[in-house]
């Protein structure tokens, strides 16, 4: 079971990672109006005179320093707020019941065990902050295979989308492999972090099972 609230330092780290990254994008387009400002001086004037030094001053807060003021008045309450979300994310997990008792997607059976829930989206036409499903796996005592039924007793059978591949994971629904760019799903994280290491998992999981 996918377990989304993590310890406080996660989202700390991720915060002052988010803030060092957008300081740095900040400071970038700071230096080429520096530099192309400085350049533009006569010859005899230098940057640091007090009427240049204010206007470079004004530009810098306007790029880099407002942002950096309002990520620090921001940080605990942001932080927070990403804490609630998470945990409400495994509460609605933990307290999901499936609406009816399924029957499995292969032999039609009953008595299947629930294996995993996670939290989905259902179909392809959603935004990244949609709020999600929960998702019931389910193993079949008799045939042993798995099916996959959203919590209003629904099967899960959205994936027309997908290309023609081999049969992966969930019930006999589900015959393709999915064709997914997790790295793209993924660029909100920055790269080469545990932070899209993490999310990457997370999709994986959504798109290709356990
Ligand atoms: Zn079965």
């Amino acid at each position: 079971m996918y377990k989304h609230l993590k310890d406080h330092r996660y989202y700390k780290e991720l915060y002052d990672r988010l803030t060092v990254e957008s300081a740095r994008r900040g400071m970038s387009h700071y230096d080429t109006f520096y530099s192309e400002f400085e350049s533009k001086l006569p010859v005899s004037e230098k940057v640091d005179k007090p009427g240049s030094a204010f206007l470079l001053n004004v530009f810098y807060m306007e790029t880099v320093g407002s942002e950096l003021l309002d990520r620090y008045e921001n940080r605990d309450s942001k932080i927070q707020e990403w804490i609630n979300r998470d945990r409400a994310k495994d509460e609605q997990i933990s307290s999901a019941r499936l609406a009816e008792e399924p029957s499995c997607q292969h032999c039609d059976k009953q008595g299947l065990r629930i294996i995993d829930k996670s939290l989905m989206h259902r179909g392809d036409a959603y935004e990244i902050d949609d709020p999600e499903e929960v998702l019931f796996m389910l193993r079949c005592p008799h045939c042993d295979k798995n099916s996959a039924f959203w919590e209003d007793g629904k099967e899960r059978v959205d994936f027309s989308y997908r290309p023609a591949g081999t049969t992966v994971f969930y019930g006999t629904k589900v015959r393709e492999q999915p064709d997914v760019d997790l790295n793209a799903l993924c660029a909100h994280t920055p790269a080469n972090s545990t932070f899209r290491a993490d999310c990457i998992e997370r999709y994986r999981r959504q798109y290709y099972g356990n």
